[in-house]
């Protein structure tokens, strides 16, 4: 359902491939790991940044997430808002910038990133909730999965969970 049709035969590889706009669809290793560290549960309100194909939306909304999720694209906004509405599956999405996250639905329990940011975007930091956790690929060709928590006061930790490689965090609206 999430890969192009070009791919249905590799579908349950755990290999990244291509979606539109010259963007990818994650490893499914990467998509769990990432839900894993995000430590969401149901009813939580989670803000995903890069919508991409839908799968990892479509993973957190099996959750029970109450999901916001941002793309940057609007190639693959328009073509994955019809194909999540086909399969049913509710969420809230938005063609933005991510960068800048979505401060009139903030704060969030969690937040995932799943494209490689050249830095942690502050407003991120600012929109997370006491007791949230950010979970963001940092880095240029290569990134660190970085784990940001915030605890009930505020107070704000780092975690590194490994190397990844993912398509970079656009900055320009396309
Ligand atoms: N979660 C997606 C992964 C797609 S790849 C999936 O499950 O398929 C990363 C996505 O991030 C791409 O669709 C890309 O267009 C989007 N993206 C890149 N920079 C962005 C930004 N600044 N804001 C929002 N989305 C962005």
């Amino acid at each position: 359902l999430f890969l192009n049709s070009s791919f249905e035969d590799f579908a349950y590889q755990d290999k990244a491939f291509p979606i539109a706009a010259g963007q990818t669809i994650s490893q499914p290793y990467t998509v769990a790991r990432q839900t894993e560290l995000l430590q969401v549960e149901e009813g939580d309100k989670v803000l995903e940044i890069g919508t991409g194909s839908g799968y990892q939306a479509a993973v957190l909304v099996e959750i029970g997430c109450k999901l916001y999720s941002i793309e940057r694209q609007k190639e693959l906004f328009d073509i994955t808002k019809l194909k999540l509405q086909k399969l049913s599956y509710k969420l809230n999405m938005f063609f933005g910038d991510g960068y800048k996250g979505l401060s009139h639905h903030a704060p969030f329990k969690g937040i995932i990133v799943t494209a490689g940011a050249p830095y942690i975007p502050r407003p991120l930091v600012e929109q997370l909730a006491p007791g949230g956790r950010l979970v963001i690929p940092v880095g240029d060709d290569v990134q660190t999965m970085k784990v940001i928590c915030k605890d009930e006061t505020g107070k704000v930790t780092l975690e590194d969970h490994g190397t990844f490689r993912f398509v970079p965090m656009l900055g320009k609206k396309n």
